[in-house]
C-alpha cells in the first residue's frame, strides 16, 4: 500500500489565516487612508472591501476544501501578490503605500522558504497592475502625506515584528538540532563514548600536543576476549549487554579529560594525556580486574574478560596510525599470550633499534 503523502506545511493554511486577515486589514487601512483623501468613488471602496476583508475568508475556504490544502495555500499566496499589486492603481500610485505594500507582499512569498515562489508571483503582480490601470483609469498622484505616512506605520510595524519573531525561532530551531546532530555524529548510540572519528580527532590533537609540547600520553586498545563466543552462546542482546558494561567500566576509571571511544566492534580506545605507560597501566589494571569481577544480572554464569595494549607517544609517530599500531601490537601479544592480561608497547628505544637493524 502506497504510504499516504504528507508535505510538512500540510495545514500551512490554518497558521497563515490569522496573519493574513492582519496583513490585508492593516493593508486596507493604508489604502482607506489614500481612497479618504482623494475623495474616492463608491466603487474603489468596495474594490478595497472585497480585497481586504473578503479575501481572507475566501482564501481560508478555498484551502480547507481543497484536495490539496498545500497547493491551494500556495495558489493563495500568488493571488495575494496580485491583489496587492491590483491595490497600487487603486491609490493613484501613491509612492509610499505602494512601495511598502508590494515589498511586504514579496518578503511573505521570501518567508515561505519555498524556491523561487516570489518570482513565481512576479508575473500576477504585473499584470494585476496593468490591468487595475487599464480599468481604473486612474490619476497619478505619487505624493505622500503625513496623514498617510502615519497610517503606514501599524502594518510596517506589525510586519517587520512578524517576521523577526518567525526568523528568530527558526534560528533557535536550526540551532539547536545542528547541536543534536553534531551529538549524533561524535557519539556512539550503544555506547555513548565517542565514536570512531570523533576519537581519531582527539587522538591527533593529543598527538600534536606531545609533539609540539612534549607532553607524554598513553593509548590504551582494549579488546573484549571472545565476544563471538559470547555473541553465539547468549545471544545478541547480551552480546550488547557486555559491551554496555565494557564501556561503563572503561567511563568510570577514566578522568573527564580522557578520551574514551568505542574504536570497533568489541574494541575500545582511550587517549590519556599526560600518563605515562605506568600511570596507564595502572588505569588498565583496574578496567581489566573490575571486567573480571563483573556479573551480569540474568547471566550470572558469563565470565566478562578483556585483553589491553598500551603505547606511549614516541618521536618515531608520525601520525595517529603508527601510534594506533603500536597500541595494536601490544593488544595482540596479550592475546597471543593467552588474555585476560596487559602489554605495554616497548616504544622508542626498541622501535629505533629495530629501524637501525634493518
Ligand atoms: P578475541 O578474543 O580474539 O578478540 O575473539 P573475539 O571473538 O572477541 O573476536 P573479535 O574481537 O574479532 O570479535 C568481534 C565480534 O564482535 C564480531 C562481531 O560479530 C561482534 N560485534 C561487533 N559489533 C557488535 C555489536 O554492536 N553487538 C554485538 N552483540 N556484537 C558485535
Ligand atoms: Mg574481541
Amino acid at each position: 500500500m502506497p504510504r499516504p503523502k504528507r508535505h510538512p506545511t500540510h495545514h500551512m493554511y490554518r497558521s497563515i489565516y490569522p496573519l493574513r486577515m492582519l496583513g490585508m486589514g492593516l493593508g486596507g487601512a493604508v489604502v482607506a487612508a489614500v481612497l479618504w483623501e482623494h475623495g474616492a468613488a463608491l466603487s474603489d471602496w468596495a474594490v478595497l472591501g472585497l480585497i481586504s476583508l473578503a479575501w481572507p475568508q475566501l482564501a481560508f475556504r478555498l484551502a480547507r476544501r481543497s484536495p490539496d490544502p498545500y497547493r491551494a495555500e500556495i495558489r493563495n499566496l500568488l493571488v495575494d501578490s496580485a491583489l496587492t499589486a491590483f491595490l497600487v492603481p487603486l491609490m493613484h500610485f501613491a509612492l509610499l503605500p505602494s512601495v511598502l505594500l508590494c515589498t511586504l507582499t514579496m518578503q511573505d512569498k521570501i518567508t515561505t522558504g519555498i524556491q523561487g515562489l516570489w518570482a513565481r508571483s512576479l508575473p500576477g503582480m504585473v499584470a494585476a497592475g496593468l490591468l487595475g490601470t487599464l480599468v481604473l483609469q486612474p490619476g497619478f498622484e505619487p505624493e505622500t502625506s503625513l496623514w498617510v505616512t502615519v497610517a503606514c506605520l501599524p502594518v510596517l510595524v506589525m510586519h517587520s515584528l512578524a517576521v523577526s519573531v518567525t526568523s528568530y525561532r527558526l534560528i533557535r530551531k536550526v540551532s539547536h538540532q545542528n547541536q543534536q546532530l553534531d551529538e549524533l555524529r561524535r557519539v556512539d548510540a550503544l555506547t555513548g563514548l565517542y565514536g570512531r572519528h570523533h576519537w581519531q580527532e582527539q587522538a591527533e590533537a593529543a598527538l600534536a600536543r606531545f609533539q609540539s609540547e612534549g607532553l607524554v600520553t598513553s593509548l590504551l586498545m582494549l579488546d573484549i576476549d571472545h565476544f563471538k563466543h559470547i555473541n553465539d552462546q547468549w545471544g545478541h542482546s547480551v552480546g550488547d549487554e557486555v559491551i554496555r558494561s565494557m564501556a561503563q567500566l572503561v567511563r568510570a576509571n577514566v578522568r573527564a579529560t580522557d578520551c574514551a571511544g568505542r574504536y570497533g566492534g568489541d574494541e575500545f580506545a582511550v587517549v590519556l594525556p599526560g600518563q605515562d605507560v605506568a600511570a596507564a597501566h595502572a588505569v588498565a589494571e583496574r578496567i581489566r580486574a573490575q571486567a573480571f569481577d563483573t556479573r551480569l544480572p540474568g547471566v550470572p554464569e558469563l565470565r566478562l574478560t578483556c585483553s589491553i595494549g598500551i603505547a606511549a607517544t614516541d618521536a618515531a609517530h608520525r601520525g595517529v596510525r603508527d601510534w594506533v599500531d603500536a597500541a595494536d601490537a601490544a593488544l595482540y601479544q596479550t592475546k597471543h599470550e593467552g588474555r585476560n592480561g596487559i602489554s605495554v608497547h616497548p616504544g622508542g628505544a626498541t622501535a629505533a633499534a629495530t629501524a637501525q637493524a634493518a
